[in-house]
C-alpha cells in the first residue's frame, strides 16, 4: 500500500511526522506538504504563479519527502499529477493541530488537501486533534493506521472522504467513537478593529460556539470526549454519503485495543 501524506500546518509540524512514523509500519509513505503553515487556506489552488518544489530530507528515515511553496491542495495535485510515479492508494491529510468541526471544513486546509485526493477518485482522510495544552497526537496516528488498514483490506467503501477528529486526550481517556454529521453554526466570526497610529486595521476572530449542539454532530461527539468520524461528499448538502455504519466504530475501538 502506498499512502500520500500532507497537511496544512507545514512540513515541520509534529502531527505530520507522528502520523508518518506510525503509517510506515503498514505502508510505503510519501510526504508532499507545504513549506510553511497554511491553516485556514481551505481548498485554495495556486493558478497565478509558478509552484516550486524541493525534495528534502525526511524526519523519518526512508520516506520520500517534498516541500512545496504552495497550498495543501497544490501539494496533493502536484503529488498525484507529477511527483509520485506509482499509484497512490490513499491520501491522508494531518494530523492537524486543532479540530476541524462543523463549518470549519469549508475553510480547513487539512480538509482542502484531502478533498483533492477524493476528487481524483482516491479514498481520503482528513485527521485533526482538538487543541489543548499538551497535544495528544498518538491516538490519532494509531487511528489513521487502523483506518488505512481497513481501506487496504477493502473493508470500507473506496469513494470516501472522511473528516476525522479526536479529543485532545490519550487513547485510554477517549470514551468511544461516533459516526457524525457536521454541526451547523459551529462558529461566530467577530471583527476587532485596531489602530497602529497611522491606519485602522482589523483582526478576524473565529470563536467556537460552545452551546450544546445536536446529538450526532461532530461538535457534540468531541465535547463528549469521543472520536468523531464524518463522511463528507463534494456536492455539499445534496447527496447521501456512502453508507458507513456505527459498527465501524466498535471495530476501530477494538483494533485500537480499547
Ligand atoms: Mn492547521
Amino acid at each position: 500500500m502506498k499512502i500520500l501524506v500532507t497537511n496544512d500546518d507545514g512540513i515541520f509540524a509534529q502531527g505530520l511526522w507522528i502520523l508518518v512514523k506510525e503509517l510506515k509500519s503498514i505502508a510505503r509513505v510519501i510526504v508532499v506538504a507545504p513549506d510553511r503553515e497554511q491553516s485556514a487556506i481551505g481548498t485554495a489552488v495556486t493558478l497565478h504563479q509558478p509552484l516550486r518544489v524541493q525534495k528534502v530530507r525526511s524526519m523519518v528515515p526512508e520516506v520520500e519527502t517534498y516541500s512545496v511553496e504552495g497550498t495543501p491542495a497544490d501539494s496533493v495535485i502536484l503529488a498525484l499529477g507529477k511527483l509520485v510515479k506509482n499509484k497512490i492508494d490513499l491520501v491522508i491529510s494531518g494530523i492537524n493541530h486543532g479540530a476541524n468541526l462543523g463549518d470549519d471544513v469549508l475553510i480547513s486546509g487539512t480538509v482542502g488537501a484531502a478533498l483533492q485526493g477524493y476528487l481524483r477518485g482516491l479514498p481520503a482522510l482528513a485527521i485533526s486533534v482538538a487543541l489543548g495544552d499538551n497535544l495528544h497526537l498518538d491516538a490519532a496516528a494509531k487511528l489513521a493506521t487502523v483506518l488505512a488498514r481497513k481501506i487496504k483490506s477493502n473493508a470500507l467503501p473506496t469513494n470516501i472522504l472522511l473528516n476525522v477528529n479526536l479529543p485532545n486526550l490519550p487513547l485510554v481517556k477517549i470514551r468511544g467513537a461516533k459516526i457524525t454529521r457536521l454541526a451547523s453554526e459551529s462558529h461566530t466570526d467577530t471583527v476587532e478593529e485596531r489602530h497602529d497610529g497611522r491606519r485602522r486595521y482589523y483582526w478576524l476572530i473565529r470563536q467556537r460556539v460552545n452551546k450544546a449542539t445536536d446529538e450526532k454532530t461532530d461538535v457534540w461527539a468531541i465535547e463528549q470526549d469521543n472520536i468523531s468520524i464524518t463522511p463528507l461528499h463534494t456536492n455539499l448538502l445534496n447527496k447521501p454519503s456512502p453508507a458507513i455504519t456505527d459498527s465501524l466504530c466498535s471495530e476501530l475501538l477494538e483494533e485500537l485495543g480499547k
